[in-house]
C-alpha cells in the first residue's frame, strides 16, 4: 500500500473512531458477568420447576441461548465450505497448502500431546482424587464402554463417498477435504471457471455478512446460555469435584499462559501478551457457547483482522483445528484419567498413562467442536486403561462447567498453531498485529470512504454487520448432549 492510501486509511479510521461505542470485547465480557451473577442468583433463589424456573431459566434463557447457538451454527457448513474452496482456489502454490496443511496437523497434535501430559503431570501432584474412595460407592466392573470408530475408520471416513450427506451431517473433515479439492480444482482451472469462481467468493461474501448480524445479538445470546448454565449448575454436585475442577483449569491456564505464550513467541516473535490480549473476544465466546464450531468465525475473523493472519491459511486452518485440535479436552481427559484413578484406587503403569496420551491426542481428532462431546469421548479414553465408564458418568455432572474452559484453550489453540504457521510460511502480517485498525478497513471502506458513516474496526464489526470468515459444525442434536448427555455406551 502506498504512503498516500496509507494516509487515507488512517483519516478514515480517525473519522469513524467517535462512532465507536462499546466493543464486541466489552459487550461479552458484559454479558458474561451478568449471566453469571443472574444464574447464581437463580440457582440458589429459584426452586426447582416453579415458575420462573420453567418460563425464565428454561423458557426465555433456553430458547433465547439456543437460538443464538443455532445461528452460528446455521452458517458454519456454508461459511466453512465456501471460504476453504476460496482460500485453496487463490493459493497460487498448490505446494504451500501442502506444506501449510501438513505443518499444522503436525503441531496440532504436538501440542495436544503436550497437553495431555501437562494434565497427567499436574493431577499426579495435586491428586485430586485421591480421599474420595469410589470404589466403595460404585460397584467398579470391568470397563466395557466402546467407541464406535476405530483409528482407520476414522482415516477413511475423511473421504465422503455422498459430500450432500457429509454437510446435512456437518461431518467436517469430510467437507473440508471436498471444499479443498474443489478449491483447488478452480484454481486451476482460474479463468476457464470464473462464473463459479466468482459465485463462491460473492457467496462468501454474503456469508460474512449474515455472521456480522448475527454477532450483534451475541451479547443477548451469551447472557442466556451462561445465566441458565450456572442456574442448573447446582453447588451440591461440584463441591466434592472441586479438586479435580481446580486441576484441570490449572492445566487449561498452564497450556494458555505458558506453552501457547511461548509457541507465539518462538515462532512468531510477536507480542504473546498482546496475541491473548487480541485473542480474549474469541476466547469468551468459546467459553460461553462450549462450542469450537460456533466459535469459527469468530477466530477467523480475528485471526486475519487483529493477528494480521493470510484468510487463506486460517480459512483452512482453524475449522480444521476445531474438528481435530482440542488440546482443551485433552486436559480435562489426562486429569480424568487420574483423578478417577484416584478414586478408585486403582494403579495406573507408565504404559497406561503413555496409552492415556496416544489415545487423547486420537479422542481429539474425533470430538466435535460441540458441547459435551469431549466427555462423551472419555470413554474411549477409559476404556484404553480399563477404567471404570462409571467415572465418565462422575464427571458429566460437572461438564458444562469444564466445557466452558476447556473449548476456550481449544480454539486459542487452533488459532496459536495458526499464527504460527502462517509466519512459517510467510503469511502473516505484523503491520496487522501492531495496529489492527489499519487491516480492519475493508477495500469496500476505502472505496465508499469520505463522509461513509460505516464503521470500521473489526471490534465494531458487531455494531456493523460487517463480513466476517465463518465456520461450524453442523449437527444440532449433539447439542442435545450439553444439558443430557447421552449416557456412555456400553
Ligand atoms: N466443547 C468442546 C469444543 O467445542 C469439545 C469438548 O471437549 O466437548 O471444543
Amino acid at each position: 500500500m502506498t504512503d498516500a492510501s496509507n494516509a487515507q486509511t488512517a483519516e478514515i479510521v480517525k473519522k469513524k473512531e467517535p462512532k465507536k461505542s462499546v466493543n464486541l470485547t466489552t459487550w461479552i465480557l458484559i454479558s458474561l458477568a451478568a449471566g453469571i451473577i443472574v444464574g447464581i442468583i437463580c440457582s440458589i433463589t429459584v426452586p426447582d420447576k416453579s415458575v420462573v424456573d420453567e418460563y425464565l431459566i428454561e423458557g426465555v434463557f433456553y430458547v433465547f441461548g439456543q437460538w443464538f447457538i443455532r445461528l452460528m451454527q446455521m452458517l458454519v457448513v456454508p461459511l466453512v465450505f465456501c471460504s476453504i474452496v476460496c482460500g485453496a482456489a487463490s493459493m497460487s502454490d498448490p505446494k504451500l497448502l501442502g506444506k501449510v496443511g501438513v505443518g499444522t496437523i503436525l503441531m496440532y497434535l504436538c501440542t495436544t500431546a503436550l497437553a495431555v501430559t501437562i494434565a497427567i503431570l499436574l493431577a499426579q501432584v495435586i491428586q485430586p482424587g485421591v480421599g474420595l474412595d469410589m470404589a466403595s460407592i460404585v460397584k467398579v466392573e470391568p470397563s466395557s464402554t466402546s467407541t464406535d470408530q476405530t483409528f482407520a475408520q476414522m482415516l477413511i471416513n475423511i473421504i465422503p463417498t455422498n459430500i450432500i450427506a457429509a454437510m446435512n451431517s456437518g461431518t467436517m473433515l469430510q467437507i473440508i477435504f471436498f471444499a479443498l479439492v474443489l478449491g483447488f480444482i478452480l484454481g486451476r482451472l482460474g479463468k476457464k471457471v470464473a462464473t463459479v469462481n466468482r459465485f463462491f467468493t460473492q457467496f462468501n461474501a454474503v456469508m460474512m455478512h449474515m455472521i456480522g448480524l448475527i454477532l450483534k445479538v451475541a451479547p443477548i445470546g451469551i447472557f442466556c446460555l451462561i445465566a441458565r448454565t450456572f442456574a442448573n449448575l447446582g453447588l451440591t454436585g461440584i463441591l466434592p469435584m472441586l479438586k479435580f475442577i481446580g486441576t484441570v483449569y490449572l492445566g487449561l491456564f498452564v497450556q494458555l499462559l505458558i506453552v501457547y505464550m511461548l509457541l507465539v513467541f518462538l515462532f512468531t516473535r510477536l507480542n504473546p501478551l498482546q496475541f491473548l490480549r487480541k485473542m480474549l473476544p474469541v476466547m469468551l465466546f468459546a467459553f460461553s457457547t462450549s462450542s469450537s464450531n460456533a466459535t469459527i468465525p469468530l477466530n477467523m475473523e480475528t485471526l486475519e483482522k487483529k493477528i494480521g493472519v493470510d484468510p487463506k491459511v486460517a480459512s483452512f486452518t482453524i475449522p480444521l483445528g476445531a474438528t481435530i485440535n482440542m488440546d482443551g479436552t485433552a486436559i480435562m481427559q489426562g486429569a480424568a484419567v487420574i483423578f478417577i484413578a484416584q478414586a478408585f484406587g486403582i494403579d495406573l503403569s507408565m504404559t497406561a498413562l503413555l496409552t492415556v496420551v496416544l489415545t487423547a491426542v486420537s479422542a481429539s481428532i474425533g470430538t466435535a467442536g460441540v458441547p459435551g462431546v469431549g466427555t462423551i469421548m472419555l470413554a474411549m479414553v477409559f476404556e484404553s486403561v480399563g477404567l471404570p465408564a462409571e467415572g465418565v458418568a462422575m464427571i458429566m455432572g460437572i461438564d458444562r462447567l469444564l466445557d466452558m474452559g476447556r473449548t476456550a484453550v481449544n480454539v486459542t489453540g487452533d488459532a496459536a498453531v495458526t499464527t504460527c504457521m502462517a509466519r512459517l510460511s510467510g503469511m502473516l502480517d505484523k503491520n496487522v498485529f501492531n495496529n489492527h485498525d489499519f487491516k480492519a478497513v475493508s477495500e469496500e471502506d476505502l472505496l465508499d470512504a469520505p463522509g461513509s458513516d460505516e464503521p470500521t474496526g473489526y471490534d465494531d464489526f458487531t455494531a456493523h454487520g460487517d463480513p466476517t470468515e465463518i465456520g461450524e459444525q453442523g449437527d444440532p442434536d449433539k447439542f442435545a448432549n450439553i444439558e443430557k448427555p447421552e449416557p456412555v455406551r456400553k
